[in-house]
């Protein structure tokens, strides 16, 4: 089957199955460009929720589909490649919160969207890039455990200076890997272009950086600006969306390091075949799922 049969095909399955197909900003490109929404973890898993479609084909990782099921237990929700998983997600489980919980009484625990229901089940609020720094300043406890990204935390606290934010000393390999001598060979090159780097970063890279925000915030900000050239310091495949929705502009990747090969395993076949055979559903025991729902609910209750 030609690529072109098979997007004629996955049309017809999403009309026939009353789908959607929502892609990650750092799927591939042809992945990207079938979705009916490209955009970060937790809008898309609002946009599911939203949606009238009853099977939603989400294009991510694991947690990414496990969040939209969370979200809308009725919804058939389809991860088409099982074994995508994020690294950092697996580097905390529930149990280790558990434990830090009964070391240290009422302190609340902040964990980001990038985790398991597990974890958000034991956690008391979730978080995502963007409002990570808002969350943290909504509890009104002095010392908070943010769980599992040490980047994202760390950024946090510098926001939050009066706050003690405890870190859990998890990291994405992908943003982590990121080292201050490529930001320094490329700002000598490109002297002039702002650097628009993830909070996912670590925090040398972050002090040089110009602008620190979650996907839609760099897309913001890249869109809003005169500016007409950016180094874009987060995963490779944001340059796809960034230079669709801004033709006229250009776009460096800040190091070649920045590939997630988890979000690289969904192929537009794979798309096709979970579409088709129904592949591979979520599924969640019901006291979990509500557990975990509630930390996500705490959240959309802060604002952005
Ligand atoms: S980019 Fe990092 S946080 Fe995102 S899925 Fe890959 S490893 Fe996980």
């Amino acid at each position: 089957m030609t690529d072109f049969e098979m997007i004629k095909e996955i049309k017809r399955l999403k009309i026939e199955k009353n789908a959607i197909i929502l892609a990650h900003n750092y799927q591939v490109s042809e992945v990207q460009d079938i979705a009916d929404f490209v955009g970060d973890s937790f809008g898309l898993s609002k946009i599911a929720y939203e949606s009238k479609a009853t099977t939603i084909v989400f294009c991510g990782v694991h947690f990414m589909a496990e969040s939209a099921k969370i979200l809308s237990p009725e919804k058939k929700v389809l991860l088409p490649v099982k074994k995508a998983g994020c690294p950092m997600a697996d580097m905390i489980t529930g149990e280790s919160i558990r434990n830090f919980k009964a070391d240290n009484h009422g302190v609340p625990v902040v964990c980001y969207v990038n985790t398991s229901a597990e974890v958000k089940a034991e956690s008391d609020i979730c978080c995502t890039s963007s409002n990570a720094v808002n969350v943290v300043n909504s509890l009104d406890s002095d010392r908070i455990l943010f769980v599992p990204d040490q980047n994202l935390g760390n950024y946090v606290a510098r926001q939050v200076p009066e706050k003690e934010i405890i870190l859990f000393r998890g990291f994405c390999i992908v943003h982590h890997r990121v080292e201050i001598e490529e930001v320094d060979e490329i700002r000598r090159k490109l002297p002039d272009v702002r650097i628009l780097a993830h909070p996912e970063c670590q925090p040398e890279v972050l002090e040089k950086s110009d602008f620190v925000g979650s996907t839609s915030q760099i897309l913001k900000e890249a869109k809003k600006s005169s500016d007409m050239e950016f180094i874009i310091g987060t995963e490779i495949g944001m340059l796809h969306v960034l230079q669709k929705e801004n033709p006229e502009k250009k776009f460096h990747i800040l190091s070649l390091a920045l590939v997630c090969e988890n979000m690289k395993k969904t192929s537009l076949k794979d798309v096709y075949e979970a579409i088709k055979g129904d592949k591979y559903e979520m599924t969640l025991d019901e006291s979990l799922r509500i557990r975990a729902k509630k930390s996500l609910e705490r959240m959309l209750e802060i604002k952005e």
